[in-house]
């Protein structure tokens, strides 16, 4: 039977960003993937990520991974308005995920990984002292297991008891489109009950009269929103499309145990705000391979030693965490009207772009300190009270 330190279940940037740090340091580790080729396909990730996400992989911004760079964005309110705003000095970037993870399943492999596509994993057996992987076609033994299958993983479930499917899973459907579009360097965000209740619409410019054009909703089937907006953004041809999960609900309370971590989507480590999960994903998963290069060394895999990934992520993420998520229970509550003044008040007082593209919480700190109450018209406050207080008495 074949052995590793480490082995790994999904191919996704989490996955292949532990398996990447990990065997850098020295740890001999396994990644196995379900599907034949590595990366998600154009219509199941818009592919938007900060220019830093490269940066922590050391990847050139230039690289044939990034389909196009955006610099702005348009918000437009459910009453047909619309404020457009900056993404910050360096904009964002749109990736190209099938090409994305072929790149880091290349430096994986550099780095000496052992890559298993088209290899399911089965079943994980937990012993005192190592760890046994049933995959599609043999078993394979370990000394400790990372659960990077993504955001509807069992595993996560099975070794740490947590139920990602309780925390905020919300369906979304994506095409990438040919559209009637002049504007490559803006993404453009939609609001309101009609288009995405409980969430947003998007559209992300590819370039060259192509688009990723997307809708996820707390209510109803993504699929007939994503029609709609189809309609709306005149998009001419569909090329491909997918209904997928999005993250909202924040991590979960624990991501290690007993020779097992979770990381990236497995472990709910995507932006409340967004579902962007691509960022946050990457670095969870550096830093679990920091943690398990340290067990590796210490020969030691308890969970004494495995918490401290935990503790790395949550000073590095968890206070942005929680306040991404408290900001986004008030603006799931919030209703068309309220939508509509506050883009409305922030166009009349034409506030600054976004600071961070991944740390919101402080542009959006920012944001309310702008309006501020002293300021606000009493048309928001009411609509804000209307959609807040089912909220606030549970209702
Ligand atoms: C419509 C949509 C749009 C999005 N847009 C953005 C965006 O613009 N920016 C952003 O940052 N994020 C975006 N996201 C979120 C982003 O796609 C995820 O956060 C990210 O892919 C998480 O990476 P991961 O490696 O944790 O999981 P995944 O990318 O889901 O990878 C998990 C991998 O594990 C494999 N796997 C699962 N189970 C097994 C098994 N048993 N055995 C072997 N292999 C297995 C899967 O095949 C998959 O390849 C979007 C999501 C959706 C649905």
């Amino acid at each position: 039977m074949r052995s590793y330190d480490v082995c790994i279940i999904g191919a996704g940037p989490s996955g292949l960003s532990t398996a990447i740090a990990s065997s850098k340091l020295g740890v001999e580790t396994a990644v196995f993937e379900e599907h034949r080729e590595v990366g998600a396909s154009s219509a199941e990730c818009g592919g938007l990520v900060s220019v830093r996400c490269l940066e922590l992989l050391k990847l050139n911004i230039d690289g044939d991974y990034v389909a196009n760079k955006v610099y702005k964005a348009v918000i437009h309110s459910p009453d047909g308005k619309s404020l457009t705003t900056s993404l910050g000095p360096r904009g964002a970037l749109i990736l190209d995920r099938r090409s994305f993870e072929e790149t880091l399943a290349s430096r994986a492999l550099h780095a000496g990984v052992d890559l298993y596509t088209g290899v399911r994993v089965k079943r994980i057996r937990m012993g005192r002292d190592r760890v046994e992987l049933d995959v599609d076609g043999g078993t394979y033994r370990c000394r400790a297991v990372v659960d990077a299958g993504g955001a509807l993983s069992r595993f996560t479930l099975e070794n740490l008891g947590f139920n990602l499917r309780l925390k905020r899973l919300i369906p979304a459907a994506q095409a990438e489109v040919e559209v009637d579009y002049e504007d490559d360097s803006s993404v453009h965000v939609f609001l309101g009950r009609k288009v995405a209740p409980g969430f947003f619409g998007w559209l992300i410019p590819l370039g060259s009269g192509k688009a990723r054009v997307g809708a996820a909703c707390e209510n109803g089937d993504p699929r007939m929103f994503l029609k709609r907006l189809l309609d709306r953004v005149g998009a001419s041809k569909v090329y491909d499309e997918a209904t997928r999960f999005i993250l909202t609900g924040g991590p979960l309370p624990r991501t290690f145990g007993h020779r097992f971590l979770s990381v990236g989507d497995a472990a709910g480590q995507s932006k409340p705000t967004t579902g962007g999960g691509i960022f946050t994903g990457t670095l969870c998963g550096l830093l679990a391979g920091l943690t398990l290069a340290k067990a590796t060394k210490t020969g030691s895999y308890s969970t004494h030693t495995l918490s401290m990934y935990e503790e790395s992520w949550r000073n590095l993420l968890g206070r942005e965490f929680k306040v991404q998520l408290f900001y986004r229970r008030i603006f799931r509550r919030l209703r068309d009207e309220a939508l509509n003044s506050i883009v409305s008040t922030l166009s009349d007082r034409r506030v600054g772009g976004l600071r961070d593209f991944d740390f919101h919480s402080k542009t959006l700190n920012r944001l309310v300190l702008d309006i501020g109450l002293s300021c606000i018209k009493p048309s928001i406050l009411r609509s804000l009270l209307k959609s807040l207080i089912p909220g606030l008495l549970g209702l």
